[in-house]
């Protein structure tokens, strides 16, 4: 379970988190109408090393440029200010996940996107792994990964992690750790909440951006450290029996880290343990999120 720490950010003010709230007739709650990303932050001697913060501003930005909201950069603009308070008054002493989120928070507004009251709230919470890291079973959803023509996959928007939870919810319930998303074409897409890799003859492949996945970040690092260690890569359509038949696979987020994932369906894939491409990869990805002067790093 996450502990939450006892401070929050609400519009730039650092109050009680308990204190951090929403009215019940609020856009927010009543549609889901709110956009957020999560980012991680690695806590060292140097001070709290917080991954591709810029990165996550962007994809926030971009997630309420989709969705309609008015330009939330003034909303943003501080954030960094906002959070050296936020991390001053919490002073976590453990790796942390910030979640930060812009709210509709006008009252009964209709279901409507421009011309209302946003509101930014900050909360941060101990960094737990999603997924059990070195045996994740997952499950193909009879659910499908909600349409980019629905709602825009690339934005994180809370409504739709209704979605997400449908079918996460149906994996736990029949013993597996995750759920496996296939899009409306039948195309391999994503996790509840992470994306997913494969590994076939010496190539990392994954779902391109036209396969309703929501664009990580974490996704993008890896694709950017496998080039840089020389593993081809590549983006594309992915078939379901593609990842039953490869070498290794492993699921990708923020709160996922790099998961690896030994069974799909009751398959077994690869050898049924961790693959070397996948360690390499995760290595890589943890040594770029311990290290003070790495360029993807935001030092508080
Ligand atoms: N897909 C979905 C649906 C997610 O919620 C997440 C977590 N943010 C991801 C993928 C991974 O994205 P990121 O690497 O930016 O955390």
């Amino acid at each position: 379970m996450a502990t939450i720490a006892p401070f929050a950010a609400y519009n730039g003010e650092i109050i009680p988190f308990d204190q951090a709230s929403l009215s019940v007739a609020s856009s927010a709650v009543l549609y889901g109408l709110s956009i957020y990303s999560v980012f991680y932050a690695k806590h060292t001697e140097a001070g709290l090393l917080v991954f591709r913060l810029p990165q996550h501003l962007t994809r926030l930005r971009q997630s309420a440029s989709m969705i309609g909201f008015d330009d939330v950069t003034p909303l943003i603009s501080d954030i960094e200010t906002t959070l050296r308070k936020l991390i001053e008054a919490n002073k976590p002493t453990t790796d942390q996940f910030f979640r930060v989120t812009i709210h509709a928070s006008e009252l009964v507004p209709g279901v409507r996107t421009r011309n209302l009251t946003l509101s930014l709230s900050i909360f941060m919470y101990n960094a737990v792994n999603i997924l059990p890291q070195d045996k994740a079973r997952i499950k193909t959803s009879q659910w499908r990964r909600v349409a980019d023509t629905a709602i825009p996959a690339r934005a994180k928007v809370n409504g739709a992690y209704v979605n997400s939870a449908l079918a996460k919810q149906d994996a736990i319930d029949s013993g597996h750790d995750d759920c496996l998303f296939l899009n409306q074409n039948g195309y391999v897409s994503e996790l509840s909440a992470a994306n997913i890799f494969l590994v076939k003859r010496g190539e990392l492949i994954t779902p391109d951006c036209a396969s309703d996945i929501l664009e990580g970040i974490t996704r993008r690092s890896i694709l950017e450290l496998a080039k840089e260690v020389g593993i081809p890569t590549s983006e594309r359509k992915v078939a379901l029996t593609e990842l039953y038949t490869a070498d290794e696979v492993f699921a990708c987020g923020t709160s996922a880290f790099i998961s690896p994932i030994i069974a799909i369906d009751g398959r077994v894939i690869g050898d049924g343990i961790p693959g070397t491409l996948t360690d390499t990869l995760r290595d890589k990805l943890k040594a770029a999120q311990s290290d003070p002067t790495h360029d993807w790093i935001t030092l508080f």
